[in-house]
């Protein structure tokens, strides 16, 4: 947030000095002043503030109620009625969602008394069938709870009602008329859903004046219109719609995109007007019922409307026509000559929180495509203008990049499941009921194809319910131990001769039998590592990327390289497998992580024995079973469940072992490292070790961070799956200028969160792995009261290895709680004075796994890429979630020794390089390379 003129200023200089030759206006302006604080900049400043609240004030009818009052009058004299939208912030707490209801009460009730003394309009304030409501608001589901998710619709739709029935009741009371604003795609089902239950509730049932939203540019609103229509003959009472073309365009497309999901809007403008001309004459025709809100500047559609309603008869004044505040004057001034009911959209509320919305007027107005700007500021011919979207279906040219299937030659991440979908929804709760009924199974280990069970086991519980006996797991031992190594190394020879191509088809194999498994893999991460829905599904999904993608780059790294094109000499570079590898997981990302290292080391040719952590060893039998269904040969994997510092411990210093891949804390990656130091009689060469360790991530939010989007960042980096991930952030450094709002924020936010048993398809929080994690975190706790403000505690569930999520404010960078691995869901918060001394803060711990920035500066963030040394950095986005390919993973510092998972470079430490030089010189003969003779 910009407060000074020397942050307004400075941003100033920032964007548009160091792009001069595209903006010589900056210079003009006189933006190339030397301090943020002189008489220059505070001018130049000043003069802009003043701009922007200018151009706000044209699109936003004021900032408080009194002044929305006011634009209303100035409306209604010139026959324009209105619907009033407040704007704010994204709501990120319950605290923020009581406020908006509030807000909106205290709005109706004012909108009211100011309504008795308005001169009646008889062109707006009554339709066909007489007196209409004067009084009209619109509004948004997503900010009347924060935790609305189409994940969750029970509760999504449960809240929501509670809030909107008092609003409901109050519109009743007052004759307001309520419309139901439709937010992105993935919350419309949900809030179909709510209007339509709210609305055949006894108290709503017979109430006309709710009307909700619908936008031309999906492809599924054609249905939902039917659908909708079908509702309303059996609720018998009609309802409003609104018809917009769709503000979210390039939001869909995108989100779409990077999911790998479908595209839900259409891809060109003419299949989109093609589509609102199809949706107008459906509204029209059922105007009794479906009663017909067109809200559109573009006149093409304004007049296909008009004539349809002549074409069918209507009576005047059933159609009403909505349009921007601020867009469009001209248009409407036509339409209310023409005898015409339009309705002005206005917005109202601070300029700050209201700045998204001004920025989609403001794109809208420059937009190509934008109706606005070609026929007011590229004068367009008339024709052009009124055009047939059917004409411009025949002139299309050809197919848009985005209609192309993916390229199999790119590797693509799996798609997450949609939770939005139902269909979706089900399965995954249909997988969590069946797995219920295989719970309490015994699983053996498995070598060389045969599945050996122990006398002692390994008993895996729900830490959502710790009575709940998940499964039952051979404990190996050393002797266990010993006969995998010894399989191993047998094996080894005939592993490490097949063809690399086989091998990687082995991974593709696996990678497709898990997809097929893929809901049923996921509930079980949710029984036994307590995983919420969407983690768990994105753990499988990653688990899938690393076997296409270290097939693919075994593929890529497996033909040898000819180092030069000398004649008479032939030098290959070609890898070889390091042997017998040893792979080592925790339990946090239970089949990712396992999966990952794993099949890197299969691919490039090692035989591996699998140890996995022991309260996921469940899952990691799932991989197991995967692996032998596929035809893996028996001896090239070996699946040895057992405790770290016994079994684990005689792998790595076994003499016959070669390499160990290791995930996990600290303490035990420095541990093996030390053992491995230490040759061992019978021991041949030198041990690799692959360690990926812990971390303690640090947010910077800066003075000018957009803060929803870095309290929402934040909340899901710090607490998503309680805090249990090796990315997530446990220090957020906040700038002091903005330090306490930010705070505050974070706090409501995270009070809003659900913590709850993973099944339950609206957790945020779960409970922790175990008992023994429990109390290391409550140790912690402890501690951090002593270091600092604790802002947060919230009560955490009886059943279950629950902790509430805690915050501990004002703490010293130098504090235990902002220097050691807290696994759990416990964040400190350190304030920073400058930008410099934020970055000193965020590095000064020896890990250096993750970092983030939220920052609009354009040099601080080119700081951060420069200084902010982790080995993840995001930018403006949260700090978990990595995908293979796309953000390969790993630390520096204390934080890990390797190349990253899922990168390039990862493959290679699984193998060894060779040179091989033939001389083929035969007495002044050299054949070409390439297999011809040369003379
Ligand atoms: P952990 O170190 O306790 O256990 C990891 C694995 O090591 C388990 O399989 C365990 O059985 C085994 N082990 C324990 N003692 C051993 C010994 N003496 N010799 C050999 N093996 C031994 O870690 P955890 O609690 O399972 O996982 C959480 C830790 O992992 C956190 O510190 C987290 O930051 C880290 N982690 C790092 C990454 C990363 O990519 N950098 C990813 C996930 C987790």
């Amino acid at each position: 947030m910009l407060k000074t003129g020397e942050q307004v200023a400075r941003h100033l200089q920032e964007y548009f000095l160091d792009h001069a030759e595209i903006f010589p206006i900056a210079v003009q302006w006189g933006l190339n002043f030397a301090s943020h604080r002189s008489a220059a900049a505070r001018a130049v400043a000043l003069a802009v503030r003043r701009n922007t609240t200018r151009m706000a004030q044209r699109f936003i009818a004021g900032a408080t109620p009194a002044e929305a009052l006011t634009a209303i009058r100035k409306l209604r004299r010139q026959s324009l009625a209105f619907t009033l939208d407040l704007l704010g912030e994204a709501t990120l707490s319950e605290e923020e969602a009581a406020t908006y209801q509030r807000r909106y009460l205290d709005l109706l009730a004012a909108l009211a008394t100011a309504s008795r003394n308005w001169e009646p309009v008889e062109l707006i304030d009554t339709d066909q069938a007489g007196p209409i409501p004067r009084v009209n608001v619109s509004l948004k589901l997503t900010a009347l709870y924060s935790q609305f998710d189409a994940i969750d619709p029970e509760r999504g739709a449960a809240r929501v009602k509670e809030r909107l029935r008092p609003l409901f009741r109050a519109a009743t009371e007052v004759g307001a008329f309520v419309t139901i604003d439709m937010e992105q795609y993935r919350y419309k089902d949900l809030t179909l859903r709510v209007f339509k239950e709210i609305l055949e509730e006894d108290e709503f049932q017979a109430w006309p004046q709710a009307g909700i939203v619908l936008q031309a540019y999906l492809r599924e609103t054609e249905q939902d219109l039917r659908d909708l229509l079908t509702w309303v003959k059996a609720r018998g009472t009609p309802i409003g719609v609104r018809l917009v073309r769709g503000a979210y365009w390039d939001y869909e497309t995108v989100i779409a995109r990077q999911h790998d999901w479908p595209v839900p809007v259409f891809h060109r403008k003419w299949e989109t007007d093609i589509n609102f001309e199809r949706l107008v004459t459906i509204l029209l025709e059922q105007y009794q019922l479906l009663r017909p809100a067109i809200a559109t500047h573009n006149i093409r559609s304004i007049a296909y409307a008009l004539a349809a309603s002549q074409r069918l008869g209507l009576p005047e004044r059933a159609v009403e026509f909505q349009m921007l505040y601020g867009m469009g004057d001209a248009i409407k001034a036509a339409l209310v000559q023409l005898g015409q009911r339009l309705r002005v959209y206005a917005p109202f509320g601070e300029l700050i929180p209201g700045m998204g919305y001004l920025v989609r007027r403001l794109l809208e107005n420059t937009s190509n495509d934008s109706f606005l700007r070609q026929s007011f500021v590229e004068h367009a011919a008339v024709d052009e203008l009124l055009q047939s979207p059917e004409e411009e279906r025949l002139h299309d040219s050809g197919a848009l990049a985005g209609d192309q299937p993916p390229s199999h030659e790119v590797f693509h991440n799996e798609p997450e499941l949609d939770f939005a979908q139902e269909e979706n929804r089900r399965r995954f709760q249909d997988a969590l009921t069946s797995v219920c009924q295989q719970l309490g199974r015994t699983y053996p280990l498995m070598m060389n194809g045969e599945a050996i069970f122990t006398k002692a086991e390994i008993v895996s519980r729900n830490p959502s319910h710790p009575d709940e006996i998940v499964g039952r797991v051979a404990r190996a031992g050393v002797a266990e131990a010993e006969r995998s190594v010894s399989t191993a190394w047998h094996a080894l020879p005939t592993w490490r001769a097949t063809p690399a191509a086989a091998r990687a088809d082995y991974l593709f194999r696996a990678a497709a039998a898990m997809r097929d498994r893929r809901v049923e893999l996921a509930a079980w991460e949710v029984r036994e590592a307590g995983k919420p829905w969407r983690e768990a599904d994105a753990d499988v999904c990653e688990a899938i990327d690393y076997l296409i993608y270290y097939g693919r780059e075994m593929l890529r790294l497996a033909p040898a390289r000819q180092l030069d094109d000398l004649a008479g000499e032939v030098n290959a570079y070609v890898y070889q497998p390091r042997g017998v590898a040893v792979v080592i997981a925790p339990w946090n990302f239970p089949l990712a992580i396992l999966t990952g290292m794993t099949s890197a080391a299969l691919v490039a040719g090692n035989t591996v024995i699998m140890k996995p952590a022991e309260q996921t060893s469940v899952i990691a039998a799932k991989l197991m079973e995967i692996f032998s269904s596929i035809g893996l040969p028996a001896g090239a994997l070996s699946y040895l469940p057992g405790l770290g510092e016994e079994v684990g411990e005689h792998l790595v210093t076994h003499p016959r072992t070669n390499l160990i891949a290791f995930t996990g804390s600290l303490a035990v990656g420095l541990h093996i490292n030390a053992l491995v130091a230490q040759t061992v009689e019978g021991q041949r060469g030198i041990k690799k070790v692959i360690a990926e360790l812990g971390g303690k991530n640090a947010i910077i939010v800066d003075d000018d961070a957009d803060l929803d989007e870095a309290v929402l960042g934040t909340v899901a980096s710090a607490f998503g799956y309680a805090g249990q991930k090796c990315s997530a952030c446990s220090r957020v450094i906040v700038l002091e200028q903005v330090y306490e709002l930010f705070l505050r924020r974070l706090v409501v936010a995270i009070r809003s969160l659900r913590i709850g048993p993973a099944e339950d398809p609206g957790t945020f929080v779960p409970p922790l792995i175990d008992d023994e994690a429990r109390q290391k975190v409550r140790h912690s706790i402890t501690v951090a009261k002593g270091e600092g403000r604790v802002v947060l505690q919230i009560q955490e569930p009886r059943e279950g290895y629950f902790v509430g999520p805690v915050i501990v404010a004002d703490v010293s960078p130098q504090a235990v709680i902002a220097q050691e691995e807290i696994f759990g869901p416990v964040l400190a918060v350190l304030k920073a004075r400058s930008f410099d001394e934020a970055l000193e803060i965020a590095l000064g711990t020896p890990y250096a796994l993750t970092g983030g920035l939220y920052s609009r500066s354009p040099a601080h963030i080119e700081r951060a890429r420069q200084d902010l040394r982790v080995g993840n950095l995001y930018i403006n986005r949260k700090i978990t979630g990595a995908l293979v390919g796309r953000q390969p993973f790993g630390g520096l510092g204390l934080s890990g020794i390797g190349a990253k998972a899922g990168g390039s470079d990862y493959l290679l430490q699984f193998m060894e390089p060779r040179v091989i030089t033939e001389n083929t010189l035969r007495r002044g003969f050299a054949p070409r390379n390439d297999g011809d003779t040369r003379q």
